[in-house]
């Protein structure tokens, strides 16, 4: 069971990614053309090998916000998860439709380095031709 000081870490850390995520730009805004967005994720412990979580991320793209942190699974990590937005969006600007990649958990586990790590494969989908959307450059955004 978790004591009291860390429910409450853990609610602070939640909430601190939340509000991340809802100042983020959305993700419709920043990559147009986005039809679909799902993000296989595999997390391992620190060995390396053993799989500690699988699950994928199906991103609702009309409302999801163009910020991707995935909350570390060992529960007793702090300051612990991963923060793939930069990856991510670039491989979306650059209208990859299959890409992958990896990611250690900067976080600690009492007096130890967590370690765990993170793997994903992201398939996305573009809409092919889109010019009501694409004519708004951003010149023409009303302020
Ligand atoms: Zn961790």
């Amino acid at each position: 069971m978790w004591n009291r000081r860390q429910q409450t870490e853990a609610a602070l850390v939640h909430h601190e990614r939340r509000q991340r995520e809802d100042e983020a730009p959305r993700l419709r805004q920043e990559v147009r053309q986005l039809a679909a967005l799902d993000i296989e994720i595999d997390e391992f412990r620190a060995a390396g090998t053993v799989l500690a979580a699988r699950h994928t991320r199906r991103i609702v793209v009309e409302q999801a916000p163009a910020h991707f942190e995935i909350p570390c699974s060992e529960e007793r990590c702090t300051g612990g998860g991963y923060d793939l937005t930069y990856e991510v969006m670039r491989a979306l600007e650059a209208r990859r439709t299959l890409f992958d990649g990896q990611a250690a958990c900067p976080g600690s586990v009492g007096s130890a380095e967590c370690g765990r790590t993170l793997r994903y494969v992201a398939h996305a989908s573009y809409i092919e031709d889109a010019p009501v959307l694409g004519r708004a450059r951003a010149s023409d955004r009303r302020p």
